[in-house]
């Protein structure tokens, strides 16, 4: 495999490399942001690119936040981005039920564990849904609920479908239901399963981990639709209808972003340095992940 070029105060490559591609997709969270830090010249790298006649696609993991969200902080922000330029894990599970599954109503309501970003995402595509940020879900389990819970006739006879995201309130209640429909027949679908989420210079357990019980309990794995899941390249690919030999993933994470890049088949892939993986990881020899290129930060692609 190729090194990957390092492309940090080297002119004519950054002119080179972005002269290859019509089409960008963003990672977004390490690579214009982490958390509510800006990074340095994003907002002028992303006008650069939009000057240069690119087309731009902010790809993030984050089930938690709405494509709507997702919008307020880029303006927040000050980078210029449309809702519709934003592809959302949350938005991909969505799409991925209510075009490609399309369960037939009322069977395809969705059991969810996660926050406002599936409930909004799943409310867009009129997908009915159960769970979620709904209180009554948190309450804790009795011993004297086992009986309750495995009553078949108390479960929603309309549910086909077990969504889990990062959930912020996980709860032995929202397990143990899930299991049961699981256990059903139900589909078991993620968001994405990142083990960990960076934030405030540590790293929290991700959707993955908060996915994780679930998967142990009941020894099925889910279908994972955030990256780097191909589902989500084939819907990224449906939606904005481009060359993949022309795009090129830029993001900070070996595992997600640049595996899903490579493993799409894009023109091309950039790592960042301003999140989760260091460039130890991929100049070492024999390793299976490695980005066509590399800068410190995003912002060095500006001259
Ligand atoms: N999942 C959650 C809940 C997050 O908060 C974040 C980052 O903010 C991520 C995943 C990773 O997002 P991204 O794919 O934009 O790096
Ligand atoms: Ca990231």
């Amino acid at each position: 495999m190729a090194a990957p070029k390092y492309l940090t105060g080297d002119k004519a490559g950054i002119d080179e490399f972005l002269d290859r591609f019509e089409v960008f997709l963003f990672d977004c969270d390490g690579v214009l942001w982490s958390g509510d830090h800006l990074f340095p010249r994003i907002p002028e790298t992303i006008d650069m690119l939009r000057k240069k006649g690119k087309q731009l696609v902010f790809v993030t993991n984050n089930s938690t936040k709405s494509r709507a969200d997702y919008k307020k902080k880029f303006d927040k922000m000050g980078i210029s981005a449309k809702e519709e330029e934003v592809f959302g894990s949350s938005y991909s599970a969505a799409i991925y039920i209510s075009r490609i599954l399309r369960l037939p109503a009322p069977k395809n309501k969705v059991f969810v564990l996660g926050e406002t970003g599936v409930e909004q995402e799943l409310q867009s595509e009129n997908v009915p849904y159960i769970g979620g940020t709904d209180p009554s879900y948190r309450r804790e389990v009795e011993n004297s609920d086992y009986t309750s819970i495995a009553d078949e006739s108390a479960l929603d006879p309309d549910v086909g479908i077990v969504l889990a995201g990062l959930d912020f309130h996980p709860s032995y209640l929202k397990y143990s239901l899930a299991m049961a429909y699981l256990r059903r027949g139900a589909k078991f679908l993620a968001t994405n399963i990142d083990s960990t989420l960076p934030n405030a210079g540590s790293l929290f357990p991700g959707a993955g981990a908060t996915t994780a019980p679930l998967i142990l309990a009941s020894g099925q794995e889910p279908l994972a639709l955030g990256k780097p899941s191909q589902a989500m390249m084939d819907a990224i690919e449906g939606k904005f209808q481009f060359d993949r030999s022309k795009a090129c993933m830029i993001g900070d994470r070996l595992n997600t972003d640049i595996q899903f890049g490579i493993e799409g088949k894009l023109g091309g892939t950039l790592c960042v340095l301003t999140g989760v993986s260091k460039k130890e990881e991929f100049l070492a020899e024999g390793v299976a992940v490695v980005p066509g290129a590399y800068v410190d930060q995003l912002g060095d692609l500006l001259r």
